[in-house]
């Protein structure tokens, strides 16, 4: 197999085992674990990496960037990737959102699992305890120090950029008092808000994220895994990292935002590690550039809110950017894995073309999804001599390969369907007043029925309005696909249909970009006023017998029309329901 091209984090992580730098990272128990903390059975030179979500919302294309980033660095250097739940913050998570996150990291192709079996699941607040005991040992080391400060005065000393913020009136306690109000605030003697732990470093840094940055609140909320045991939560910034050093991670990646933590980040795990509560060398924090895809939103949030409001029918919506819903929508985790490895690992903001992704689908789908007719827009073609010339009620078997390349030495699989004296074809197909260079239906022009006969177009029946109602044509006998005299009779086109006898009704979802504008919340754009309102539309459609066998989410690609897929969810056999996933070719850009 072709390497995978080759980017920073590759370059960091091949000089990292070329010099041994984990080679002294020791592994035992769970973290957490006492048996773990004291350090145990020296693991050998590989990296670990991990995806930590926050269990609060469904994942998106975005996370998908990142978990093929991770687990993918993991399978290539022989290492392990750790699936972590970040739930240090006691609100807004739920278990629905826990299994959703379970799913797409299985659904995407990727494993926790290390080659012992072991399964690297992990919650962050199991970690609660050691958290706790090393926000002490600061206290006691005069790194950190209990705030009583308000938000309101916290947020005013902290000064700006270029304007160095002032120091507390509670920075200088001793370490005995600020321990005993840590202890109090942990034993809920003080109300949320009351006051704050905060690291000890520099109020005048010229990075404002090392001036004092607060490591624990008072929040006297239940916690979905410890319960009423804690009234008092880390920080995310004194969390993550601490959660990472005791699982032993390698490489630590995060996007760019996370840039301005990091001299925080080195900061903490120096001073643990100095104190001996972790092992070094410390994990690293490297960043890179988060995904950004025109048209879509990447933020948990915001999607959330479409859901909410009902904007769309759930998070699987098949417009939605969720994997949940690409993967409903249609798309595949190879064109998943594919997209993320096209747009590659880099520090510089870019927008990624929406038509990538697309294209990623295409190529996985070409070779492999079942070739099939459908009619979208139906107008029924009646051929008006086929008694005469194939005798009177004649069903004609026809046939196409099933696949556009048959695997060489099998047969090739064909799907069969059947002509008769009337048939579906596309509105389109026919013009009373044929535009310049118009090669299908019009009086007296002649085309190929895919698979079938030449035809030539004789006139049309209409309503009482006017509008065409029956295409007439007559059938060359002796000219049907296939047969010697395919050839005798030239026909200025092909065109796909579906026979009235076997035809088979389907509900067919054509899915639009959810939003007109390619930048929707950028720059505080109010993303639910440009939401595209032919976003979805269903029509009623003619499928060929074959995709009587169906089931949900195999997928097709509908001659002319583009990839099309089985609907994970209302797809029945007998109640035919089709997503477009993608148009043949691009038509994002148009
Ligand atoms: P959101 O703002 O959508 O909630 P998040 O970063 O807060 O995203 P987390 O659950 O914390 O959500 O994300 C887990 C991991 O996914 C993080 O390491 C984060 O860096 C990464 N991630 C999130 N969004 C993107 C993105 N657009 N591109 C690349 N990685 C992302
Ligand atoms: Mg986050
Ligand atoms: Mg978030």
């Amino acid at each position: 197999p072709v390497p995978p091209p080759t980017n920073f984090l590759r370059q960091i992580i091949e000089a990292d085992l070329a010099q041994g730098t984990h080679a002294q990272k020791r592994w035992a128990g769970s973290p957490g674990d006492a048996a773990h903390q004291a350090g145990g059975a020296v693991d050998t030179a590989r990296i670990r990496t991990r995806f930590p979500p926050e269990p609060n919302g469904y994942l998106h294309v975005g996370h998908a960037k990142s978990i093929c980033l991770n687990f993918g660095l993991a399978r290539n250097y022989g290492g392990v990737c750790h699936l972590r739940f970040d739930d240090t913050n006691p609100e807004k998570e739920e278990q629905e959102y826990v299994d959703g996150i379970i799913d797409a990291v299985r659904w995407l192709g990727f494993d926790w699992r290390d080659t012992n079996g072991r399964e690297n699941l992990y919650w962050a607040s199991s970690y609660f305890d050691f958290m706790y005991r090393a926000a002490e040992y600061l206290i006691e080391a005069g790194l950190a120090y209990v705030d009583e400060q308000t938000a309101e005065e916290m947020r005013a000393s902290r000064g700006d950029f270029g304007k160095p913020g002032v120091n507390s009136p509670f920075r200088e306690r001793s370490p005995v008092e600020n321990l005993r109000r840590f202890h109090e605030m942990r034993a809920g003697l003080h109300a949320d808000g009351a006051m704050v732990l905060r690291a000890k470093i520099d109020m005048a840094s010229p990075n404002i994220n090392l001036r004092d940055p607060a490591i624990y609140r008072i929040k006297h909320a239940e916690h979905h895994a410890t319960g009423n045991r804690w009234c008092i939560y880390p920080m995310y910034t004194f969390a993550h990292p601490i959660e990472d050093a005791l699982e032993c991670i390698t490489h630590s990646i995060c996007t760019l935002e996370f840039e301005d933590q990091r001299p925080f980040y080195d900061w903490l795990l120096d001073h643990l590690a100095d104190g001996g509560l972790i092992a070094r060398p410390q994990p690293r924090q490297y960043e890179f550039a988060r995904l950004n895809l025109t048209y879509v939103l990447t933020s948990k949030r915001k999607l959330k809110h479409l859901v909410d409001s009902g904007t769309v029918s759930g998070w699987d919506d098949p417009r939605m950017p969720t994997i949940v819903g690409l993967r409903r929508r249609g798309y595949t985790p190879a064109s998943i894995r594919a997209f993320c490895e096209r747009i590659g690992v880099t520090k510089d903001y870019a927008w990624i073309d929406y038509a990538t992704l697309d294209g990623c689908l295409r190529e996985d789908l070409e070779a492999q999804a079942p070739r099939a007719m459908a009619v979208l827009e139906p107008l029924k073609l009646v051929l008006t001599n086929w008694d005469e010339v194939m005798g009177a009620g004649h069903l004609e078997p026809c046939e196409l390969p099933a696949l556009p390349h048959a695997t060489e030495g099998a047969a090739p699989p064909v799907r069969r369907f059947l002509l008769g004296r009337e048939a579906w074809i596309e509105r389109e197909d026919f013009a009373e007043a044929p535009p310049k260079g118009y090669k299908r239906l019009f009086v007296g022009n002649r085309v190929r029925l895919k698979g079938g006969y030449v035809i030539e177009c004789t006139g049309a029946a209409r309503d009482a309005t006017g509008a065409v109602t029956e295409v007439h044509a007559v059938v060359l006998a002796d000219t049907k696909s296939g047969t010697p005299g395919a050839d005798s009779v030239k026909a200025r086109a092909a065109i796909t249909w579906v026979g009235v006898h076997d035809g088979l009704a389907a509900e067919v979802r054509l899915y639009d970009r959810l939003f007109t504008d390619p930048q929707p919340d950028a720059g505080g754009k109010d993303y639910l006023a440009l939401l595209n309102p032919d976003s979805l539309k269903t029509v009623r459609a003619w499928v060929e017998p074959s995709l009587a066998a169906a089931r949900p989410d195999d997928k097709f690609q509908f001659e002319r029309h583009g990839y099309f897929v089985a609907d994970r969810q209302d797809h029945a056999a007998g109640r035919l329901v089709f997503n477009r996933i993608t148009a043949l070719k691009d038509s994002w850009g148009k």
